[in-house]
Order: C-alpha cells, then structure tokens, then sequence
C-alpha cells in the first residue's frame, strides 16, 4: 500500500494512492482514496477518490523529529575519510527542515558548498521506546525517500551538525510511505539533473534497520510519525541554483526537488 498525504480543500488530508509505473512515478491517471484519520491512530476509507493530478502531493509524514545516522554505508565513510562507527552515529534534523515532493530546496547564503544524501527514510508507525531487534519492524508504518541535504562546509567548520544539515527544506520527504517492500536487495539512486551521483544497495549499510532502532529507542522514544534516515552511499556532491535533484528507490518511488538559491 502507498500511503500519502494531498491537499484537499486546503486542508492536508492522508490517502492510499494507486497508479504508479514500475519506474515508480505516479502515472497522469493516479488516484487517491482519501481516508479520514492518520495511518497512526485509524484510519477509514471514507469512499472520496480524487484524481493525483487535481491535487498535490506534500511530505507523506509530519515527524515531530528526524533522527538520522551518518555512515552507514562503507563506501560514503571512505569517500569522507571517516573510520566506520562501532555502533550507529545518530544525529538530529529539526521537523522545520521537512519539505515535499517537488518543493524547493532553498540553498541558504551561509554555505558555498551544499550536498545532496539520498537515503532510505523508516517512518515509525507506533510508539518506539526500548525495542528489541525481534520486535522492532512492528513498529514500523513504512519506508519513504528522503534527501539529506547537508551544509558541508559548515558541518566541518562549526565542529558539529546541527546547522549543516538543519536549515529549512534540507529535509525532501516523499513521495509516499510504502508499506510493503522488500528492501534487501532494492537499489537507491540519488541524480542530479538525470545525471546519476549515488547508487548503492541498501541491503549494504552496515546497521540494519532492526539494529539502528534498537539503538535508537534505547536513547530516545520515537513516536508515531517520526522519521529515521539511514544514511547515504557514496557519491555525494554539490547541488547548484537551478538542479533537479531525485532520490528513487526501487518499490518505494521517486522523490524530485528542483534547488532555488538564496533571494
Ligand atoms: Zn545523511
């Protein structure tokens, strides 16, 4: 099932969206069965369907925080020239950062050198607190894409991440939760204009979902709605003024934001 979130007489409302191409893009047919509630307390059908292209898509999830980890894939802590953690290294984006599909990434005038990080995003479906690696997918809704737009230059001279990677709209979210994906052997590819910057396997990052939430929840509870990024493969690099960036991940889908700079 794709869940997703679309405005509705100007109000955001969730959905369950059917017509997407195998290449994980909404065809022009696509429509959305609105449900009345969240997919995180009860959700019901309640028999509105609304063609795609009559509305717009927004970030599938409003997470009350984004807690992401940093190298997580072998070949990105290499290309950074960072050991690979002994257990998850965990970060925190604020939920001001969140953007949809198609919203802008505003590249902000502090930094002359901005990164894209396409990532697997898990969207915690209930309550995480405490988990165990045998009951930790059960607390999962689903898995959408995620951009984890990063200030490198300020990441290195500020001496820590909070200002990097915490600017408004350095969190793409979307286009939808997928919740019925086999992950393992799916790739992710992060393009720039076309032109593919990163691709990796995500059955390849060194924590795997199971392991990162346990690590997670032991610190920190997640709550219904929160969002985990799972760290980048290699291939970082610059995002300029007038880039499409695309983070696609095969089963789940596509997620394209155009970048504007600073006014
Ligand atoms: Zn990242």
């Amino acid at each position: 099932m794709r869940i997703c979130r679309v405005v509705v007489d100007s109000e955001p409302c969730f959905g369950v969206l059917e017509g997407v191409d195998a290449d994980g893009r909404a065809r022009d047919d696509a429509m959305v069965a609105l449900v009345s509630g969240t997919p995180f307390t009860s959700a019901t059908a309640d028999g509105r369907v609304l063609p795609l292209r009559e509305t717009r898509l927004l970030a599938p999830v409003v997470p009350s925080k984004i807690v992401a980890v940093g190298r997580n894939y072998l070949d990105h802590a290499k290309e950074m020239g960072n050991d690979v953690p002994a257990e998850p290294l965990i970060f925190l984006k604020p939920s001001t950062s969140v953007i949809g599909p198609d919203d802008p990434i505003r590249l902000p005038w502090q930094s002359e050198r901005v990164e894209h990080e396409g990532e697997l995003a898990i969207v915690i479906g209930r309550l995480c607190r405490n988990v165990t690696a045998e009951n930790a997918l059960d607390h999962v809704l689903g898995y959408t894409c995620a951009n984890d737009v990063t200030a490198r230059d300020l990441q290195r001279s500020d001496g820590q991440w909070s200002r990097a990677k915490g600017f408004d709209s350095f969190c793409p979210l979307g286009p939808w939760i997928q919740t019925e994906v086999d992950l393992d052997e799916a790739r992710i590819t992060c393009s720039v204009n076309g032109e593919v910057r990163q691709q990796g396997t995500l059955g390849d990052m060194i924590f795997d979902i199971p392991q990162i939430l346990v690590h997670i929840s032991a610190a920190m509870t997640l709550l219904p709605g929160d969002v985990v990024l799972t760290g980048t493969p290699a291939g970082v690099g610059p995002l300029g003024g007038s880039d499409r960036v695309e983070v696609s991940i095969e089963g789940i889908g596509v997620l394209s934001n155009p970048v504007v700079d600073h006014a």
